[in-house]
């Protein structure tokens, strides 16, 4: 009996070792399949070093870059101008991250039998953005340098993300020779990897801390003659805008009484508010990281601290961060985290599909009401509603101070209230100077494609 005992108990202990082993061997499996699949040098996936299948195309499915025998783009020359920064040039200057996020869900690759599942076509990963959409941008951006984006609020699409300079990347021109600065910085991606001072667009953020950090500020007067003495300087305005409500100081984008709004926020709450709102947040979707912001008062003067309200100072903000924040104030108070590939195919196989993220409420109903009726007031009552006919536009312009001898960059950000077209934007256009001038007519008719888009026109 002993000896059979023995031979059951070494039986056991050979049966759990082999079903351990098993079931560590199909853990491993199913977590690095795909890892195994990728693996630099795959010849399914690879040709040399760089991915070699995949085509990307725009929300209609229209071709923007195909990756089958080399890389080769769409032949319309301004979609592929105004789509660059987005589908990469092949000296890898400009590095478009999709295929390389997505490679596994563009092979279909099935860790059940092994096999791919595109068969002889192949995978293609779909933007967000819109052909017509981006060309009409970049016409409209001209010979401007900057960005101009639009994203919806509601689900997080980008619909448009136009950067300039740009150029075409069948036919580069002399980049390395290019004295006259017009391709400087041209490989950077301005939406997602730039830092802009954002001039009077971030008073929208300190009206929003206020609303929320002082109740009853809305009933207070303000009062400028022009310069506001504060801790020993001045902040300055361009003209007297005389004894304000905070909706006229708003309107008149008045220096003056804003810095007297943030004496009542004070600088800590601020910057509370500011880290709140995420303004100055990295975001991250699709292989895409957008660069941190910058909100410092700390150590700032009072008369620093006036100026950071204002957006100047050591304030820097991302486009892309900036526009996600306008989206929360369209959304009374919670906006969708933006992205830019909705689905993956591989075949007949559709192997990613977006999933819409709500972003967190960074203020309350009353406070994004209190934007939107503000915001609303700037453009009936100054910038011309004339300018965006057929929807509510709600938005503020802003002109930063650079300094460096260059003429101020113009901004300007807001959104459509609307639940057909639920729509956010920004333009900055650098040396642009004054917003107004500079970026309405841009931000008009890209509003106006963007609302095509949708309608799939
Ligand atoms: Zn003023």
């Amino acid at each position: 009996m002993n000896k059979v005992a023995a031979r059951a108990a070494a039986l056991l202990v050979f049966v759990l070792i082999l079903t351990g082993g098993l079931v560590f061997f199909l853990g491993e499996y199913i977590a690095g399949a795909e890892d195994w699949v990728m693996f630099a040098g795959s010849p399914h996936v690879y040709s040399g070093n760089k991915l070699g299948t995949g085509i990307l195309t725009d929300r209609e499915g229209e071709l923007l870059t195909d990756l089958r025998s080399g890389r080769t783009y769409s032949e319309d020359a301004l979609l592929r101008e105004s789509m660059l920064h987005w589908t990469g040039d092949r000296l890898g200057n400009i590095h478009a991250p999709f295929m390389q996020t997505y490679a596994a869900q563009l092979l279909g690759f099935d860790p059940v039998n092994g096999l791919y599942s595109y068969g002889d076509s192949c995978g293609t990963v779909q933007l967000t953005l819109s052909a017509k959409a981006q060309k009409e941008a970049l016409e409209a951006m001209g010979n401007k340098t900057g960005t101009v984006a639009v994203y919806n609020y509601k689900t997080g699409e980008i619909l448009c993300a136009v950067t300039t300079p740009t150029y075409d990347p069948e036919n580069v021109p002399d980049i390395a020779g290019d004295t006259a600065g017009k391709y400087t910085g041209v490989y950077m991606n301005r939406f997602v990897q730039s830092r802009y001072i954002p001039g009077s667009i971030f008073k929208i953020v300190t009206l929003a801390a206020a609303l929320e950090a002082t109740p009853g500020i809305e009933e207070l007067e303000f009062t400028c003659s022009g310069t506001y003495e504060i801790g020993g300087g001045d902040i300055t305005c361009m003209e007297r805008h005389g004894k304000q409500t905070l909706k006229q100081a708003f309107r008149n984008s008045c220096n003056c009484a804003f810095a007297q709004v943030a004496e009542h926020v004070g600088r800590e709450k601020l910057a509370r508010y500011v880290a709140l709102m995420g303004i100055t947040d990295a975001l991250s979707f699709d292989g895409v990281t957008t660069s941190a912001g910058n909100f410092e008062v700390a150590d700032a003067t009072p008369e620093q601290v006036a100026w950071s309200a204002i957006g100047q100072h050591k304030d820097q903000i991302n486009p892309c961060a900036y526009l996600a924040f306008i989206g929360a104030v369209a959304g009374e108070g919670t906006g969708a985290m933006p992205y830019i590939v909705s689905q993956v195919t591989a075949g007949e196989r559709t192997t990613y599909e977006v999933d819409v993220q709500k972003s967190d409420r960074v203020m309350t109903v009353e406070t994004a009401r209190v934007l939107r009726e503000y915001m609303r007031n700037n453009v009936v009552d100054k910038y011309g509603a004339e300018n965006f006919p057929d929807v509510e536009v709600c938005a503020k312009t802003g002109t930063a101070e650079v300094g460096g001898g260059k003429a101020p960059t113009a901004t300007f950000a807001g959104f459509v209230a609307d639940k057909d077209y639920p729509l956010a934007f920004i333009v900055v256009v650098e040396e642009g100077g004054y917003g107004r001038d500079a970026c309405i007519p841009v931000a008009s008719r890209v509003l106006k494609a963007c609302m095509a888009a949708m309608d799939g026109i």
